[in-house]
């Protein structure tokens, strides 16, 4: 079927462009089961043409890496040291040895093996098999002598249109050939979406219909409302044109039109991207995230080790804030040593601060780190907040660990419906709290923040993400307490002003999204912002919601966001 229609699906980086439409190619197709080496072949050197081409693919994304910076390389780099993975590399050797399978038919097989068993293991180790099958495809190409799979190369700027794009994929789009992407499949919440955000390239997922769009016909896409237009008028066409030229920078200040100020933050994901998010302007580091310390390990890094780490992040912020957040594992970060059997429902079981309970050494090695790494860097301020706050107790405690290292500011993060609801209690503690809105979402409406299938709900628009988000400045308000926003709403800008609106103090983003975030918060009064924050709040729906929201921000439109 050919499509005329808008296709609408779920706008997850935002931004206009235009351009036609190029489909990713079809992936790399199996190598036939049992093909095996004509008799009396040489296995050895069938063996090593493996070698070669891991090393090949590894040199390929260790390059695409060099040119990138920040999360895109950290992916880059994970990925390339996956290709050389010595494991995936001696069982495909031994298949060829032992099977006399050709090369392809041999890493074919090995890498099911591994995917077999990331699957068993489940949750974060889980989401790698996706990145394991693009190192396969990468390799049978590469033995096969076709094309590399990934995004087509062409002479002009055009739209990508996918089923799904791998994360790998994602990083090595360059904005200024690909402007813009569309996938059928998808959630907001996907490395391909947060990937697509800090690359600054409009993107809109969940979009059913999207792969009916045939090749060659210009489509505009709005990754802010989540539509994609085929055949738009000329004069839809030279507005995203006109806008295009236009590049906003962020000049370390955050405030709305009449002057309320509102700390403009950088959510840092390791030491690499703190230097970044300080260039960027963002006036602290709302969001620290530690976990980077400690995936993929065996053992807790020693004392040592993290005390230099998160040294290193501080040293960036000189002068600003840093809020260190202490080890979220759990859910779909799974540690080895600290979640030793599996759990039917992670999401739900033993992760952020819970996990503290049973390893008390984990959190207290790490609050011992970060009071000796900001003891080294008196210059930042350094706060600590503890991930999956539920109770009042859970609260006491942390605070109370803090502050036998040292540790004054010591918050809470608001994920759980129960600690928005419990704002008050909490903050009667706590110095602060920060809503992470990509987990109070999933808590809120039931919906697990990884699935395409229930990206609708996975949405922070939804009143009811509103409404506690609204209790949990309430109850800051009441104890004279900031209340941050550290999850991606923060980053949509129209969502930003909503928040503002209902009493939020500061927003914690990717530092490509600041210099939007401010632009919008800068041409709107504290007064539209609550205007729009009741109206967002009491909406029948997220799409209501947005529309509401949207229609009352003329700037967005000028700006194109
Ligand atoms: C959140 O849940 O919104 C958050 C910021 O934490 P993370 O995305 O690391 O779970
Ligand atoms: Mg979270």
């Amino acid at each position: 079927m050919v499509s005329t229609q808008v296709v609408t699906g779920i706008g997850v980086s935002p931004g206009r462009a235009v351009g036609p439409v190029v489909h990713l190619p079809d992936a790399v197709a199996e190598p036939p089961a049992g093909r095996r080496l004509p008799p009396g072949a040489d296995t050895d050197g069938a063996a090593e043409e493996v070698a070669r081409a891991a090393a090949a693919v590894r040199d390929e994304l260790d390059a695409a890496a060099d040119a990138a910076d920040g999360e895109v390389a950290a992916l880059l780099y994970a990925t390339a040291a996956m290709a050389a993975d010595p494991s995936l590399v001696a069982d495909a050797q031994h298949r060829v040895r032992t099977e006399h399978l050709v090369p392809e038919r041999a890493v074919w097989e090995a890498a099911d093996a591994v995917c077999a068993q990331l699957e068993a293991l489940g949750g974060y180790m889980a989401e790698r098999v996706r990145d394991v099958l693009d190192v396969r495809d990468r390799l049978v190409a590469r033995l096969t002598g076709q094309q590399a799979p990934g995004v087509p190369v062409r002479t002009s700027p055009y739209v990508l249109v996918a089923h799904d794009l791998a994360p790998a994929l994602t990083a090595t789009l360059d904005p200024a050939r690909v402007v813009a992407v569309v996938t059928a499949a998808g959630g907001p919440t996907s490395h391909t979406a947060i990937l697509a955000r800090a690359r600054g390239i409009p993107a809109v997922v969940a979009a059913a219909g999207a792969l009916d769009v045939p090749e060659g016909t210009v489509l505009l896409v709005d990754g802010a409302a989540g539509t994609a237009t085929p055949d738009p008028s000329d004069e839809a066409v030279a507005r995203v044109r006109a806008l295009a030229g236009a590049t906003r920078t962020f000049d370390g200040d955050g405030r709305t039109a009449d002057g309320h100020g509102v700390e403009l933050l950088a959510n840092v994901g390791d030491p690499a991207e703190a230097q970044a998010a300080a260039d960027s302007g963002a006036q602290g580091v709302g969001l620290f995230r530690t976990e980077f310390a400690f995936l993929d390990r065996t053992q807790a890094p020693d004392v040592d080790e993290q005390t230099a780490a998160y040294g290193r992040v501080l040293a960036a912020f000189e002068g600003r804030k840093v809020v260190v957040r202490t080890l979220d594992a759990g859910a779909d970060k799974p540690l080895p040593f600290l979640h030793a059997a599996p759990e039917a429902n992670p999401a739900l079981g033993v992760r952020g601060l819970r996990v503290a309970q049973a390893r008390p050494d984990v959190l207290e090695d790490q609050l011992t780190a970060i009071a000796r790494a900001a003891a080294a860097h008196p210059g930042t301020t350094t706060w600590v907040m503890a991930p999956m706050v539920a109770t009042v107790d859970e609260t006491e405690h942390f605070v109370a660990a803090c502050a036998r290292h040292g540790l004054p500011t010591a918050g809470i993060m608001v994920e759980v419906p129960s600690a928005a609801l419990l704002a008050g209690p909490l903050l009667a503690h706590a110095r602060f709290a920060s809503i992470g809105t990509n987990d109070l979402t999933q808590y809120t409406m039931a919906a697990d923040r990884l699935l395409g299938d229930v990206a609708a709900l996975s949405d922070a628009w939804q009143p009811a993400v509103l409404r506690l988000v609204e209790a949990t400045c309430q109850g800051g308000a009441a104890q004279a307490r900031p209340v941050g926003v550290c999850g991606e709403a923060a980053a949509d800008p129209a969502l930003a002003v909503v928040l503002v609106g209902l009493g939020v103090t500061s927003l914690s983003m990717t530092p490509r999204a600041l210099p939007d975030v401010a632009a919008v918060l800068a041409a709107t009064d504290l007064a539209t912002c609550r205007v729009l924050a009741r109206r967002a709040a009491d909406a029948p729906s997220a799409a209501d919601a947005r529309a509401a929201v949207r229609a009352g921000l003329p700037v967005l439109d000028e700006l194109g966001l």
